[in-house]
């Protein structure tokens, strides 16, 4: 690939002395599991997301899994979440041995649409989950006020919005508890997995900790069952040295989408992503839409820029779902979208050399040419 689809190597000369030493520390003190990384770690990225506190996961799935179990959601109930979103959502709320209901995404900002919200509230409803996708807010106010209303709980999925605010307050803090992802590709990204949620309420916190943590009130004094969840010693170190320069990398992704938008002015077969004016957007992903998306895939990738296709087939479709007995046309906006959205190359190691690749190649497209 002459400009690949994502670089998650660290380039930083700085930065990658910065981990070499802090991981030869940890092994010359055979610091494996938990100790003051991992809670600085924690206190740091609660602190970063809005003021909140945080417990740190082996993953985002579990993040969102041990969220809806310490609210004390199970069988018979209901969370009302979208169908265009990573599975890893959806599982959460069938693990708890919930019921998974969709509302289908808002066809400008991608993320859950509020009038449809209001329609599949049920007696059985619990929570909602909304998700901050490609690192846009959902719109937090109405989600909150429909759940003052009705008395349901709000779980973010956060897992793409690290340092996104929803006017001007940081994603983590805004429902009742915020879950995070440290997969490599996200916009703070450890060196294999990592999970976290956020929370102003330190009681449900601590639910989740124990429940993270075998269910334990002392070493072999255990409350509950639980599971083993653990952010292990390195990737909290790693974090910490990647949340220092978070911001700016937040930053240089919205520099390289502003230069795509720029690009795109003058393209009519391709629709830039639309940000909402309660948004300051992190961009995980820059995705655009064309009702000539497969051109436009094959017209890049000949010129060997990679893109990818998020998501292909929406939840209420994958074969994972068929017990649901949803079908094509049950969420077309979302379906419409999976036909017509690709994302374009995005991180902060994106050159200007490279971005300019694109955008050149942005410009060029038209779909009536044979390429
Ligand atoms: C990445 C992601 C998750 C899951 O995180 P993992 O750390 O991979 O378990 C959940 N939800 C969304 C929207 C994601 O993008």
């Amino acid at each position: 690939m002459s400009v690949p689809f994502l670089d998650v190597r660290v380039t930083d000369p700085a930065t990658r002395a910065q981990i070499d030493r802090v991981i030869g520390d940890l092994i010359s003190t055979a610091s494996y599991i938990g100790g003051k990384e991992v809670q600085t770690f924690a206190e740091e990225f609660g602190a970063y997301c809005g003021g909140g506190k945080c417990v740190t996961l082996a993953n985002g799935t579990d993040a969102l899994i041990l969220a809806l179990k310490a609210l004390g959601i199970g069988a018979g109930d209901e969370v009302i979440t979208v169908p265009f979103t990573f599975i890893a959502t959806t599982e959460a709320i069938t693990h708890v041995g919930a019921t998974i209901r969709f509302v289908d995404i808002h066809p400008k900002t991608y993320t859950m649409d509020v009038e449809q919200l209001k329609r599949a509230i049920t007696p059985k409803t619990k929570a909602i989950l909304p998700v901050h996708l490609f690192g846009q807010p959902a719109d937090m106010d109405s989600i909150l006020e429909i759940a003052n209303q009705h008395r349901l709980f709000v779980v973010e999925d956060a897992a793409q919005a690290h340092g996104a605010e929803y006017k001007g307050k940081r994603v983590g803090t805004l429902g009742n508890i915020a879950c995070f992802s440290f997969y490599p590709t996200k916009n703070l990204g450890a060196m294999g997995d990592g999970g976290a949620v956020v929370s102003n309420n330190t009681e449900l916190l601590a639910k989740v900790a124990r429940l993270a943590d075998h269910g334990r009130a002392d070493r072999y004094y255990h409350t509950v069952e639980g599971f083993n969840s653990r952010l292990d010693t390195f990737q909290a170190a790693i974090l910490r040295i990647k949340l220092a320069t978070l911001d700016q990398s937040n930053e240089r992704r919205r520099k390289i989408a502003e230069a795509y938008n720029n690009a795109l002015r003058q393209q009519s077969f391709i629709k830039p992503p639309f940000v909402a004016s309660t948004s300051k957007h992190v961009f995980h992903l820059y995705c655009v839409e064309s009702s000539h998306r497969d051109a436009l895939l094959q017209y890049l990738q000949d010129r060997q820029i990679g893109c990818g296709v998020y998501y292909p087939i929406p939840l209420h479709l994958q074969p994972a779902y068929a017990r649901l007995g949803l079908k094509r046309g049950d969420f077309p906006v979302s379906e419409t979208l999976s036909e017509r959205i690709l994302a374009l190359p995005m991180y902060p190691d994106l050159s200007d050399h490279d971005l300019q690749t694109v955008c050149e190649a942005l410009k060029a497209f038209s779909p009536a040419v044979l390429h």
